[in-house]
């Protein structure tokens, strides 16, 4: 899920768009219902089952969060305060605020789980926490002297001419008021960086986990082509996360990089669309393959992860009756084969193909020529840190405070 919190060293301002287009800005991490709650006197909320563009938010105040993923009903808003939460969390919500307001660090180090964390009490102050794991990003910046902001992606500032100032280290604690800013590490990082983040849950321009994601998608493209060069005459990626993973491929190989796929309406991930017309029709939807750039020729093919296989296989079969010669799967990630029990959607193994089936049945299955995963140990070298967490990928995952 995306969060962010934005709060006015003035009440003056009305950060309600600011906080709305903050939230456009990390649609990617989930759009499939969205939330908002301001504060100007009272707490009021607008909570919807729209994605962020379609939300209205029709009311005004000086300090408010924002939340954008799969899950109904955030921010939760209590007597005490509003919240919202990326990951998971083991706390009753209700006594859960109430301490947040009296006793914040008491209230943090009691709650269990893998998250992050924004909260905005009553009495206008903002409270982040990003767990000790640091398995779920939060990062701090602010929109000049007038306000400070708290979101997932450093993209949530960015979209509104805001600056980017850190991220929030695993297991520290910010707070916020209109007249002070301070922290406080409240537990010893033991980090365990979410992998997927980097591969595709982050957005391309963001920086998360001390990583420009940019860089390292190209260089995943290129550990591709040192695992599997293959004779081609066009690489074409998936836009937009697959698009830098074809970049650092064509490269290495010297094979030209085409502009494989023109957009249809909004950007609506497949992997996370909720209904079945969409999951199913979803790629044709939102992207169409360019005829010129693949006809009568071998294609390299990079996505940036496979769940279910339908999505690939449609495209695959568009490419054939646009003229493709042969078309051969890449995938920026290694095989997903395993859910996420930290709220990142990966679904059930009995719907991960690549947990069920062979590379060979699953290339039959798909239509392709052949098919190539990202190796564990390409996905270590690229990303340079020994401190991830790979579960959905090798079934081994950290440990959290249960
Ligand atoms: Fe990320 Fe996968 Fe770990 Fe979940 S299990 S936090 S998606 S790497």
């Amino acid at each position: 899920a995306g969060i962010v919190g934005i709060l006015a060293f003035d009440q003056v301002w009305n950060v309600s768009k600011f906080l709305y287009y903050s939230l456009v800005g990390l649609q990617h991490r989930g759009y499939a219902t969205s939330g908002v709650a301001l504060l100007d006197g009272k707490i009021r909320e607008k909570i919807n089952d729209v994605p962020p563009e379609d939300l209205e938010v029709d009311i005004g105040g000086w300090a408010g969060l924002g939340y954008a993923g799969t899950r109904r009903g955030y921010p939760v808003v209590t007597d005490d305060a509003a919240l919202v939460i990326d990951g998971v969390i083991k706390v009753d919500l209700n006594e859960f605020s109430k301490r947040l307001v009296t006793d914040p660090e008491s209230a943090i180090l009691s709650a269990k789980g893998a998250f992050s964390l924004i909260a905005l009490t009553r009495d206008g102050n903002l409270i982040a926490y990003r767990d000790e794991t640091g398995l779920r990003p939060l990062a701090l910046g602010g929109f000049g002297f007038d306000m400070g902001i708290i979101a997932s992606e450093p993209v949530a500032m960015w979209v509104i001419g805001g600056e980017f100032r850190r991220e929030v280290k695993p297991g520290e604690m910010i707070l916020m008021s209109r007249l002070n800013v301070s922290t406080k590490q409240l537990r010893e990082p033991r980090k365990a960086y979410c992998s997927i983040e980097y591969v595709y849950q982050a957005r391309i321009d963001s920086y998360v986990n001390e990583s420009e994601v940019y860089q390292v998608r190209v260089r995943i493209g290129e550990l591709l082509a040192e695992e599997r060069p293959l004779e081609a005459d066009v690489v074409i990626g998936v836009p937009d996360t697959a698009l830098p993973f074809a970049l650092g491929y064509s490269r290495r190989l010297n094979i030209p990089l085409e502009l494989g796929f023109t957009r249809t309406g909004s950007p609506i991930r497949t992997m996370l669309a909720s209904d079945d017309f969409l999951k199913i029709v979803g790629v044709q939807l939102k992207l169409n393959p360019v005829r010129g750039a693949v006809h009568s020729k071998r294609v390299v093919l990079i996505d940036d992860s496979m769940v279910t296989g339908t999505t690939l296989k449609n495209t695959i079969a568009s490419l054939r009756r646009l003229g493709a010669k042969e078309v051969h799967v890449l995938i920026g990630s290694p095989k997903l084969v395993s859910p996420c029990p930290y709220g990142v959607e990966v679904p059930e193994e009995k719907e991960l193909i690549a947990a069920n089936l062979r590379e060979e049945e699953i290339a039959k299955v798909l239509g392709a020529d052949s098919i190539h995963w990202l190796s564990l140990e390409g996905l270590r070298r690229a990303l340079t840190s020994s401190s991830l967490c790979m579960g959905c990928m090798t079934r081994s995952y950290p440990k959290v405070i249960q």
